[in-house]
């Protein structure tokens, strides 16, 4: 058996548990308390010393484009498909992949295949099935059989207020939320539909309207993007009033100024607004729509977002806007475990949870990152690299 301990760090579960040992077997937490002792005939065991440490589990990131995402500049503009390094070096363990605008070149099989390569090396992948359009793309002859049938679909996305997918016919996505609602009950767990709310005037309109209309439970739907500026979009303020009625706000770490998106609303002063507009934080989620592109440094030159921006977001939500950990963490960790139907397993550091912690330095950078029970970063550097790359 293999034994892994992480000896005197402060640990943030992401509930303030202070200062604790944790111990992992294999690729689950065994138990988590002060001086603990692993049997001395359990075999070898792993000791990282976390004195001095902050320990925090690792981040869980539903929206990243394994496949590259973005592809609306050309040819020379397509993005490459991320790496398992990447999602090592952000501290991601658990990262949800999806399809983006281009369906004609990246197909949900290729994204399956992709999953399968990333959780193969090492982290946790899984799948969104679906993608922009209605009707909605499959695997398996319908959305619903690929959340049933297949163990890494989480969930479907569509997309609403999206000029290039308007998606106009309401009956079409009702049917679609109404599949994945039944997809949920035959899963045994959640399944929800995740919206990709674009910039068009009526904003979540629709969610309102399956809610309303359709009887769909709040919690049944996800809608991201929702930090677009006011000028733009009414989303933001229809996102407080939808958290109000029990749903939960998903925003993007990468619209926002600092990646060159000045549309967007930058998602530590988005968070922060929430929070003071009364929104529950337990109903706030982030994710990074990683590896789409933005603008580069160098004019037209492009760069592919990098998962990174998640933790960099959960730092700054605690060195900027004066959040606690607990608080900080949670809208990367617990928050969205919950939504996708991990919860107890996935964002959060007990007994009986997946071995997905990070350890970070004294000053609040990753250093080391555990993934199933496996150490796969460790003083910065990442142990875990595709088969391919460099
Ligand atoms: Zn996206």
């Amino acid at each position: 058996m293999s034994l892994l301990l992480l000896r005197g760090g402060h640990v943030f579960a992401p509930e303030d548990r202070g200062v604790v040992d944790v111990l992992a077997a294999h690729d689950r937490i065994l138990a988590m308390g002060p001086g603990l002792q692993p049997p001395a005939d359990f075999g070898s065991v792993t000791v990282i010393d976390a004195a001095g440490r902050r320990v925090i589990p690792g981040l869980v990131d539903q929206h990243v484009h394994f496949l590259g995402g973005g592809d609306g500049d050309g040819p020379t503009g397509r993005v490459p498909e991320l790496q398992v390094s990447d999602l090592v070096r952000a501290g991601t363990t658990t990262a949800v992949g999806l399809l983006g605008v281009d369906m004609e070149g990246k197909t949900l099989a290729m994204l399956l295949r992709k999953t399968h390569e990333l959780d193969r090396a090492g982290i946790t992948a899984l799948a969104w099935t679906g993608s922009m359009r209605l009707p909605a793309p499959c695997l398996t002859g319908s959305v619903r059989g690929d959340i049933i049938l297949l163990d890494k679909v989480v969930g479907a996305k569509c997309a609403i207020a999206e000029r290039y997918y308007p998606n106009l016919d309401f009956a079409a996505l009702a049917q679609l939320a109404g599949e994945v609602m039944q997809a949920r009950s035959a899963k045994g767990r959640a399944a929800p539909l995740l919206l990709h709310v674009g910039r068009l005037a009526e904003g979540m309109r629709a969610v309102f309207d399956l809610i309303e209309r359709c009887g769909m439970p709040a919690d049944q739907v996800l809608p991201t993007h929702i930090n677009r500026h006011e000028d733009i979009s009414p989303v933001f303020a229809q996102a407080i009033e939808f958290a109000r009625l029990g749903g939960t706000v998903d925003i993007t770490c990468c619209l926002g100024p600092r990646d060159g998106i000045p549309t967007g609303i930058d998602p530590v002063e988005a968070v922060r607004r929430l929070l003071a507009a009364g929104v529950d934080a337990a109903r706030i989620t982030l994710s990074t729509d990683a590896q789409v592109s933005v603008p580069a440094d160098e004019p037209g030159r492009l760069r592919a977002v990098p998962p990174a921006i998640l933790f960099r977001d959960v730092r700054r939500l605690v060195h900027e806007a004066g959040l606690s950990w607990p608080e900080a963490l949670a809208p990367a960790t617990v928050n969205v475990a919950r939504v996708l139907g991990l919860a107890g397993r996935k964002g959060r550091i007990a007994p009986g949870a997946d071995a997905d912690m990070v350890v970070l330095d004294a000053d609040d950078r990753i250093e080391t990152v555990i993934a199933r029970g496996r150490i796969v970063m460790r003083g910065g550097t990442p142990l875990l690299r595709g088969m391919f790359e460099a």
